[in-house]
């Protein structure tokens, strides 16, 4: 229970002096309130009931105005200090929320569903809102204006103060009662609204292959099942509100009832009370049902944002206790982070590291590995052999079991992360073209200051310029989501001209397993080549030219890497190496 309210009480201990505001604007809310009841009966009781002239109360009039005007600017002063409330607990959160996704380790990246995590990210932060937009000022209003009703109520009439008294306790236990249904059922519809978020996102990000296998329709059908999951949940919450709603209004409309007759029998039947206060007294009381009641909406509204707060507190300890076990895992050490690396190619070793994705499958298995400063790597073996998870061990994306990644010496894992990646430049197969120029996608990650000449240098060097000459844009052309389209090719010169322009000491390269067409090759080669005379570069390979060209070969074979060591060793020594360059020569042959 006490972890639940965590990421609450955090927001609202950040926020004691609008709290704190919160209360003055209420207490003046109320005398506001208590004036204004004052005013109107005295009023009433000159012009009606002593037949005063008009002139005679219009000081009471506009004092009157005054009043009003007053009340309904600090009402309009509560809104706005909530409505700032919530404001920064939004950004706090979702400030943790994206904090929580960027830092995130590898696997847990992986994990569940893209479209799962904006939903969390964008609308349940969002509806935590009216926790402090509403809820907030309403139970701050109804902890302090009710009780100077009461107050004054109880020094006019003691009567209808004990009716009040009396009454006033159902209204809250009902709205307890409702909205502890409505929390679950809240947290429910989340679940519901998130499954159905990502079955959307990920059905068009998967658009084309479901196409392309006939399963478009499958799929739709999948997300019109999860679409009436969402629209049950909300139906579900909505028929308890309406119901709370009704039970409420009926019970404030029987309790102002019987006020009304208690005071109506003290005044004409027993003629034991003045009109002044009867008259005060029943304009109080409906004030006091109506705060009593507006909690009541308030307090539902603040349970659906704890259900929606509750699942984002969920995701960041998912993700937090996720990367506590890998972190337990790597052995002391892990918490100083302090060693440095400059911009030369590093000596890397790999000792004895083992990792697997889960228990029970596949397992990667090394022995030691030196590799030494500038040298080319190459990592070759089957497909499945693990070849891309030894090259992210390598890059200190995912974090082996037991063993150490050492560079220079010191355990990866005593690296700044921020620090080791301002090294590294990893050119994957596919990589990631974001919305934007292309000038802009060339300039990520490489820090602040870029002159466009240097773009453009870059650009030229990884062998981009055909392709911009082509462009009415040039650089300036929008690319990615929303923008042009690049070829496989064009992607990795862009991921080059990256690197070009970060000049990195260590080079990770996902060789491209598909054909590019030859001149394409060609101009890749020779901007990696470049690239690679001042790094220490590891290549998942497939091209012969590349594995006959590297300093080192590690093979791997089923997770294990089973040897390493220069070409014409490996040939000499490893028949299943021999056979498998056997197998790639005969390819290249047929191939031209
Ligand atoms: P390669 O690059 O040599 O083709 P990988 O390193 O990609 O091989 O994969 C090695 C094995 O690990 C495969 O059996 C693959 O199915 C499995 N694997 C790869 N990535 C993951 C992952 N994120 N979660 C679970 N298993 C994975």
């Amino acid at each position: 229970m006490k972890r639940k309210s965590s990421l609450i009480s955090q927001q609202m201990s950040s926020q004691r002096k609008n709290t704190a505001l919160l209360a003055v604007i209420s207490l003046a809310l109320g005398a506001a309130i208590l004036s204004q009841a004052g005013l109107l009966a005295e009023a009433v009781q000159r012009v009606f009931v002593e037949r005063a002239t008009f002139s005679s109360v219009i000081a009471l009039l506009g004092l009157l105005l005054i009043v009003m005007v007053v009340r309904t600017l600090l009402s309009y002063g509560n809104g706005k200090v909530g409505l700032r409330m919530a404001a920064t607990a939004k950004t706090n959160m979702r400030a943790a929320v994206l904090q929580d996704l960027t830092q995130a380790s590898m696997p847990s990246t992986l994990r569940g569903q893209t479209g799962g995590k904006v939903s969390i990210a964008l609308d349940a932060v969002d509806e935590a809102d009216s926790y402090f937009s509403q809820y907030m000022p309403r139970m701050m209003e109804a902890a302090i204006i009710p009780i100077l009703i009461l107050i004054v109520t109880f020094t006019e009439h003691a009567n209808t103060g004990f009716i009040m008294l009396f009454t006033a306790p159902f209204i809250p236990l009902f709205m307890i009662l409702v909205g502890l249904k409505t929390k679950n059922k809240s947290e429910e519809k989340y679940a519901q609204l998130a499954e159905f978020s990502g079955t959307f996102l990920d059905s068009l990000q998967g658009l084309v292959t479901l196409k392309i296998f006939g399963r478009a329709h499958r799929q739709q059908q999948e997300i019109e099942r999860s679409s009436l999951g969402y629209r049950d949940a909300t139906m579900g919450i909505l028929k308890i509100v309406f119901t709370n709603t009704f039970m409420l209004e009926s019970i404030v409309m029987l309790s102002i009832g019987i006020v009304a007759l208690e005071l109506a029998i003290q005044l004409l039947v027993f003629k034991s009370m003045t009109f002044h206060t009867a008259f005060l007294v029943l304009l109080l009381v409906p004030e006091f049902y109506s705060l009593l009641k507006n909690t009541g909406t308030a307090f539902h509204s603040g349970r659906t944002s704890m259900g929606a707060i509750h699942k984002v507190e969920q995701m960041l300890e998912e993700t937090a206790g996720k990367s506590e076990d890998l972190n337990s895992t790597e052995g002391a050490g892990t918490s100083d982070k302090i060693v440095e690396i400059d911009n030369m190619p590093p000596i890397m070793e790999l000792d004895h590291l083992r990792f697997q994705y889960a228990r029970d499958s596949f397992e990667l298995k090394t022995g030691e590995i030196t590799m030494g400063p500038g040298e080319h790597i190459a990592i070759v073996g089957k497909s499945g052999s693990g070849k891309t998870t030894l090259l992210h061990l390598i890059a200190g994306l995912l974090k082996p079991a037991s063993g150490t990644v050492r560079v220079n010496g010191s355990p990866l894992s005593q690296f700044d992360e921020n620090a080791w990646f301002k090294h590294v430049s990893y050119i994957t197969q596919h990589p990631y073209i974001f919305a934007g120029t292309l000038a802009e996608n060339i300039a990520i990650g490489a820090g602040g200051n870029i002159t466009s000449a240097e773009i453009e240098r870059a650009a030229e060097e990884a062998g981009l310029a055909a392709l911009t000459a082509q462009l009415e844009h040039g650089l300036g052309t929008f690319v990615g989501e929303g923008g042009r389209g690049l070829s496989g090719g064009e992607r990795q010169r862009l991921a080059l001209a990256r690197a070009f322009l970060k000049r990195p000491a260590i080079i990770l390269f996902d060789e491209p397993t598909v054909g590019l067409d030859l001149h394409t090759e060609r101009v890749l080669q020779r901007s990696i080549a470049k690239l690679a005379k001042t790094a220490t570069m590891i290549t998942v390979a497939h091209r012969l030219y590349t594995i006959q060209q590297a300093d080192k070969i590690l093979f791997m074979d089923n997770g294990v890497l089973v040897d390493a060591g220069r070409h014409d060793e490996l040939l000499e020594r490893l028949p299943q190496y021999a056979e498998m360059i056997d197998i790639e020569r005969k390819r290249g042959e047929h191939h031209e």
